[in-house]
């Protein structure tokens, strides 16, 4: 009886090569990304064992990765791609897979503060056109919960002129920005 191999297409590693370009069988896991991640120790699942669950290509390791911690605690920092061999692009997998995590609401739920930093910080870029500190602080707060939190701050800050009563309006630009992403962030 013959066997098909499973098709790239179906899963994750596909939804990433049509995103990005990024192929994630040319990680031939050396493991030289997560030795020098400055997140790994945090992380739940190593970035070059992320790679290795994509590369099996199977519902339920797609799932495993969506679900995990570690997609979200990814700095972007890029020491990643600088030290791999095969110049995999973890960063931009790492984007794809948080937006794909939310598509298919499986985020984990030790990261819920931080899709909420993430949902401020663009909504306030979205209606002011530029980050607008106390709104973000404000929309992030009511988000969480989190009122009290870096309270004693705020007079510092204000002092030194770091937090505006009033935000700066330079929506055009990024208003297009938003609009070719279909309004989602
Ligand atoms: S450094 Fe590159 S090749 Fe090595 S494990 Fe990480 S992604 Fe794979
Ligand atoms: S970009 Fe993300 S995965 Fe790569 S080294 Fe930085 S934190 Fe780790």
């Amino acid at each position: 009886m013959l066997h098909s191999e499973p098709h790239e297409d179906s899963f994750l590693a596909g939804t990433i090569r049509q995103k990005t370009g990024v192929s994630v069988q040319r990680c031939y896991q050396c493991g030289k990304c997560s030795a020098g991640c400055p997140a790994a120790s945090e992380m739940d699942i190593a970035p070059s064992v992320v790679l290795r669950h994509l590369q099996l290509q199977s519902s339920e390791a797609d799932k495993h990765v969506l679900g995990s911690y570690s997609i979200w605690l990814c700095l972007t920092c890029h020491t990643c791609i600088a030290r791999c061999p095969m110049e995999v692009d973890l960063p931009k997998v790492m984007d794809v897979l948080r937006a794909e995590s939310l598509k298919h609401k499986l985020v984990h739920p030790k990261a819920k503060d931080i899709v909420s930093f993430h949902r401020s910080f663009l909504g306030t870029i979205r209606r002011f056109g530029r980050l607008w500190e106390m709104g973000f602080v404000a929309d992030y707060k009511l988000r969480t919960g989190h009122l009290m939190q870096d309270i004693a701050v705020a007079p510092v800050m204000f002092e030194k002129g770091k937090l505006s009563l009033i935000p700066q309006f330079r929506k055009k630009l990024v208003s297009r920005i938003f609009a070719a992403r279909g309004g989602n962030i």
